[in-house]
This record gives C-alpha cells, sequence and structure tokens, in this order.
C-alpha cells in the first residue's frame, strides 16, 4: 500500500506541521511506501539511492513509533539504532533526525570515530531516543559500557551496501549480539547483489520489499554523458567545463587521494575556488569544507569515493568523474550526489583508453551501455585507442567495435 500525501499517512499533527514548515508538499516514492510499512511494525529490505528521500522515509516513522510508546525511565534507554559506513552520513543522520523530531521532544545522539570519544560519552549520559553511529566506535563504546542496547526496539541500516563494501561484516555480528532479537530491522540499500541478501537474511524478518529505482540502475533524472579523452587532458577539459560551459558548483570524483589534490590545485590556480575532500583531511577541516561547499562559497569539491559517501548536498546539478571508480556500483553512488528530489543533473565521465576495463564493469551493473562522445576541441588521439592484445573473447570483440566506431566520421565514439 502507498499513499499520494502526506496528510493520508497516520502521521501526528506535530510531524506534519514540521513537513509543512519545510515545504515538503508530498511523500517521495519511497516515503510513500515505506511509511506506513514500518508504522505497521514490519521488518523492511529498502532498495533506495541517496537523494530519494530515504533519510526521512525511516526517520518519520521511527519518530511516530517513539512518540506514541513514551518512555518515563530516566535516563532514557536507546531504543532505535541508525548504523551507517562514514562520519558524514552519520552528521547528517543526525541533523535530519534533529529537522524532523524537532517538535517531537525526542533526543538523538550521535557516535562516530575520529573525534574524542569523552565528548560523546557525555551526550550519551543524559539519555537518548535515537543514537546515529558508525559501527567501529560504536563497538568501542559498547566494549567500554558507555552505553547499552538491551532496550533496543528499532534498528536501520543506511546505505547497507556501503557498510559491507567497507569490510564491516565482523562489526555487525559483534553488535548483533547486544541487540535485543525481538525489534524491528530496516535495511536501505543503493545496490543489492549476493551479499547482502545474505546479510538481508540473518537480518530480516519477513521483511517487506520496497524498492524505487529499479536495482543497481540510475536515477532517471540524471543525464549521463561520458567524454572520451586523452588522458593528459583531462584536467584540461574539467578546467574548461567550469569554466567555459559553466558547469559549477560541482562534485568532481577522483579513484586517487593524489589526484584529487592535483585537479584542486590545478583549478586553484586557474580561478576557480576547489578544494580536495579525502581521508587525510582531519573531521574538522571536513565539516568546514562541507559548510563552505553547502554555503556556495566553494565552487568545487574534488573527492575520493569514500570521504564522498553519503554527502547530502542539496542543488546540485553536476557531478564530473575524472574517472570511472574501481567499484562499479560507485558510479551509481556517486552521480546520485545529483538529480536529487526531482531536480534534473548531468553526470559527465571522463574515458581514456585506460580506462576500458571500468567502463565495461559500469556498463555490466547498470546493464546497459555508455555511449562515448567527444568534446569539441578535445577529441582524443585515435591512434591511442587500440585493443589491448591481452584482450581475448567478448571484451575484445568490444573493443574491436570500439575501435572500428572511432574510425567513424561522428562525433559519438560508439
Ligand atoms: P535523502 O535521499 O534522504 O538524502 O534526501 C534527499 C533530499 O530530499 C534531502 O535534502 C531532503 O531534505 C529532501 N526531501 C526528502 N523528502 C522530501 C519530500 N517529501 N519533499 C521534498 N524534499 C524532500
Amino acid at each position: 500500500m502507498s499513499f499520494a500525501s502526506f496528510a493520508e499517512l497516520a502521521l501526528s499533527p506535530r510531524l506534519q506541521q514540521t513537513l509543512r514548515e519545510l515545504g515538503y508538499a508530498q511523500p517521495t516514492p519511497i516515503q510513500a511506501s515505506a511509511i506506513p510499512t514500518i508504522l505497521a511494525g514490519c521488518d523492511l529490505l529498502a532498495g533506495a539511492q541517496t537523494g530519494t528521500g530515504k533519510t526521512a522515509a525511516f526517520v518519520l516513522p521511527l519518530l511516530e513509533r517513539l512518540m506514541q510508546h513514551s518512555q518515563d525511565e530516566r535516563p532514557r534507554p536507546i531504543r532505535a539504532l541508525v548504523l551507517v559506513p562514514t562520519r558524514e552520513l552519520a552528521v547528517q543522520v543526525h541533523e535530519s533526525v534533529l529537522r524532523y523530531g524537532k517538535e517531537t521532544g525526542l533526543t538523538c545522539a550521535l557516535v562516530y570515530g575520529g573525534v574524542s570519544i569523552a565528548a560523546q560519552v557525555e551526550a550519551l549520559r543524559a539519555g537518548v531516543d535515537i543514537l546515529v553511529a558508525t559501527p567501529g566506535r560504536l563497538l568501542d563504546h559498547l566494549r567500554q559500557g558507555a552505553l547499552s542496547l538491551a532496550q533496543l526496539r528499532h534498528l536501520v541500516f543506511d546505505e547497507a551496501d556501503r557498510m559491507l563494501d567497507m569490510g564491516f561484516m565482523d562489526e555487525i555480528k559483534a553488535l548483533l549480539k547486544q541487540i535485543p532479537a525481538e525489534r524491528q530491522t530496516l535495511l536501505f540499500s543503493a545496490t543489492c547483489d549476493d551479499n547482502l541478501f545474505a546479510l538481508s537474511r540473518v537480518l530480516l524478518r519477513d521483511p517487506v520489499l520496497v524498492e524505487v529505482a529499479t536495482r543497481n540502475t540510475t536515477a532517471a533524472e540524471i543525464e549521463q554523458r561520458v567524454y572520451a579523452v586523452d588522458g593528459d587532458r583531462k584536467q584540461a577539459l574539467i578546467e574548461h567545463l567550469l569554466k567555459v560551459k559553466g558547469y559549477a558548483p560541482a562534485l568532481i570524483f577522483s579513484r586517487t587521494r593524489q589526484g584529487a589534490d592535483q585537479l584542486a590545485q590545478r583549478l586553484g590556480k586557474a580561478g576557480i575556488n576547489a578544494l580536495a575532500f579525502h581521508g587525510d583531511l582531519s573531521q574538522g577541516a571536513r565539516e568546514k569544507v562541507l559548510l563552505e561547499f553547502r554555503a556556495g562559497t566553494l565552487q568545487v569539491l574534488v573527492a575520493t569515493d569514500v570521504a564522498a559517501r553519503g554527502l547530502d548536498i542539496l542543488d546540485l546539478n553536476y557531478v564530473i568523474n575524472l574517472e570511472f571508480p574501481h567499484q562499479p556500483e560507485d558510479y551509481v553512488h556517486r552521480i546520485g550526489r545529483t538529480g536529487r528530489a526531482g531536480n534534473k543533473g548531468l553526470a559527465i565521465t571522463l574515458f581514456s583508453p585506460e580506462d576500458a576495463p571500468q567502463l565495461e564493469k559500469v556498463e555490466a551493473v547498470l546493464d546497459t551501455r555508455l555511449p562515448q562522445q567527444w568534446f569539441p576541441g578535445f577529441e582524443p588521439d585515435l591512434t591511442r585507442f587500440e585493443p589491448e592484445p591481452r584482450r581475448s573473447g567478448k571484451a575484445a570483440q568490444k573493443q574491436r567495435a570500439r575501435k572500428q566506431a572511432l574510425g567513424g566520421k561522428s562525433g559519438k565514439v560508439r
């Protein structure tokens, strides 16, 4: 069952009022399906990318259920836990809980690595209803006896696929031992594979399945372009896209920290306000960079995949990939930063011959071809787009077809 308006959902007047103030006219598809399911107490397996409104899809019904079952015990026991893969996502989910729950009187705390544990312990001492945490730091707190999950009723995994990619399985198993079996579990993931289904079988009981976009596909509002360009001209093309085409503010992805630093420096020299965003930055520096980017004083963020995971940046129209990511699923995550909540987005990926294996993997995951084109003035040197002798079978056939197409007259590579 799903509903077309917030008024039809059984959310209390306080939450409805907050949604009106936020200007949310109607639920997004994931909200329309997930909110009634969660309110009914069912477990949920939801396939939804960032940008679909998935955070409100679980935060709103959780707030509602926690309000309905008021808690007189002092200090308040943690009743809902949201597990997230990264610090940035933890901060964003926490902000969302505060935003949506401002009239509810419920409290929320945040626990993640890289910052002082003492301040987090202090925040927990007063008692909280909802805890947002990354798995590693949460385990630290549990081992130190700083918190208990013995009264947990609701467990949410946000971006569960990413948690598995980042190798959190052991932490998840250790955490489950400290969480009551009698609970509601909600699992959100942008992509689904065998590992994820295996995890869902361990975690969920008779889950309701909700999927808003077809599995492993990209949101329809995003236009994807792949520009074939020589590797040594990629930075120049990005500079051109930003300065001449005006594709800014933009989030640019680099596979490596070094690549992110180099590009940010080059853009800086070209008079573009750009900063690198990766794991070498301290938590404080990351938060400052994000604030500047959100405020619009920073035009370009050049990020690595891990650092950029779960960034919630509004009104982002442009995502540019310096190259395809190592993990094809990351392509879906990267371009999901744009085209949010119905806005149009443009995702540009620069492709040079050495990226061919990554392109094929991405096409396999998306089950679609990503046609390449040339950008006028940055046409590739066709002699470099040679098939590699190692390639055989299907890959070689594809590569030969690509080369044939490159010899054609049209601007499209294939
Ligand atoms: P999320 O997928 O949770 O990262 O949300 C993406 C963005 O959509 C967030 O900035 C939300 O504030 C916004 N949003 C969520 N739900 C709605 C809605 N029903 N109407 C308009 N905007 C929304």
